[in-house]
């Protein structure tokens, strides 16, 4: 069966004090749950984020990698960096990293294969412009992205592939899906995945919902059925905050 997962894409935000600070409120705070936690701090605080959750059940994730296994590429992380390091998850395609760092679907299937190789878990993140849902195309864009970046894959490789939808209108602006929209993008992506690689795939994937998800809108963006966590960046930042999302299930 699934698994409901709350994550916290920490951006380039934290220093490393701050880092283990907001750790020990997190950890100070948190209750009982089965949810999953993650958190994703910035590359340089990656190994103090693994050393203060040891033994926490708080899973510490990157927020990109390179697809190459090493090489001469100035500033880059490899799969197998982070994984001497314990950082087993990777999120990949983010929006800031398709925005403003170019990244496409094809390097982005790229990055996939790799950290595939590595035994990494990847939260795949895609979305819709604006525009696009304007113009009624988002059931398009999204499945274009999702094809292009991950229909290579086999059956196999989807245990480690937990998927992020983020309509890229509604990330940091405060703007948000309402919860059918959603639900009803979520239950369109089951369903291609459904189609594609099956329906065991597609009942066993985690589908995460990401945009301006906050204390307040978490619990009714949470309840529909195909939504099986967030995504979170802002909210993130703040403990409490944080925790009151994952509380929200
Ligand atoms: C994100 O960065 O993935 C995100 C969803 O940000 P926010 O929650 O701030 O919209």
């Amino acid at each position: 069966m699934r698994k409901h997962i709350v994550a916290g894409n920490w951006k380039m935000h934290k220093n490393n004090a701050e880092t283990v600070v907001l750790i020990e409120e997190i950890l100070a705070k948190k209750q009982a749950n089965s949810t999953e936690i993650i958190i994703a701090p910035t590359f340089v605080n990656l190994a103090t984020a693994i050393e203060n959750t040891k033994d926490k059940n708080i899973t510490v994730a990157a927020q990109n990698m390179h697809q190459a296994e090493g090489g001469a590429f100035t500033g880059e992380i490899s799969a197998h960096m982070l994984t001497s390091i314990g950082v087993k998850t990777v999120i990949l395609g983010h929006s800031e990293r398709r925005a403003y760092f170019y990244e496409n679907d094809a390097l982005l299937a790229l990055k996939v294969d790799t950290a595939l190789k590595h035994e990494m878990r990847i939260i795949f993140c895609f979305g819709e412009e604006l525009k696009d849902r304007q113009n009624k195309n988002h059931f398009n864009i999204v499945e274009n992205q999702l094809r292009d970046a991950l229909f290579h894959l086999s059956k196999a490789d989807w245990k480690n592939i937990v998927l992020a939808y983020e309509p890229v209108w509604a990330i940091g602006t405060g703007e948000t899906a309402s919860p059918e929209e959603a639900q009803e993008m979520h239950k369109f992506i089951r369903n291609l995945i459904d189609k594609v690689y099956g329906n065991d795939v597609a009942q066993d994937l985690s589908i995460l919902y990401g945009g301006s998800v906050k204390p307040d809108n978490a619990q009714e963006i949470f309840s529909k059925q195909d939504v099986d966590g967030g995504l979170i960046g802002g909210a993130a930042l703040k403990a409490d905050d944080f925790l009151s999302i994952v509380n929200a299930f």
